[in-house]
């Protein structure tokens, strides 16, 4: 977990990063990622997203940026199934990532563009589907 030196962290917040954490190692082995090098990150990500993530496949790593805003509002509402969707999604741009890559050097702008709607589309398509496979108590919001 990555965090700032000497910064100072209420009581939810830590509890709320705990939550995450579990999550993200949770996600990690799911995927079977163990040959990556994954970084979690709490930070505010670009354009008000509530998370994001800076994929490498060449170098296979991975940032993802958790932000404090969106995600906890959900964790105060007791919205677990809101906050393990989103880092399943960050989670399923690993997946999906390498070939939008390959496919980027072939495109115009405008299908830059579609490409990037069509990527964004098919990793959400991919994340839900995969919220159906995992169970509830994975993801319940435990008092930590
Ligand atoms: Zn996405």
């Amino acid at each position: 977990m990555h965090t700032h030196a000497g910064e100072k962290l209420s009581k939810q917040e830590k509890q709320f990063r705990a939550h995450v954490t579990k999550l993200f190692t949770w996600l990690r082995e799911a995927f079977h990622l163990t040959d990556w090098d994954l970084e979690l990150h709490f930070c505010e990500p670009d354009e008000g997203a509530a998370a994001d993530i800076n994929v490498d496949s060449t170098y296979l790593t991975a940032v993802i940026r958790v932000g404090s805003a969106a995600l906890r509002h959900n964790f105060e509402a007791k919205d677990s199934w809101q906050i393990m969707y989103c880092l399943t999604h960050e989670f399923c741009h690993i997946l999906t990532d390498p070939l939008v890559q390959i496919a980027y050097n072939g495109v115009t702008k405008h299908g830059a563009d579609f490409l990037r709607e069509t990527a964004e589309r098919q990793t959400t398509r991919i994340a839900r589907i995969l919220m159906g496979t995992i169970p509830q108590d994975v993801y319940e919001i435990q008092s930590y």
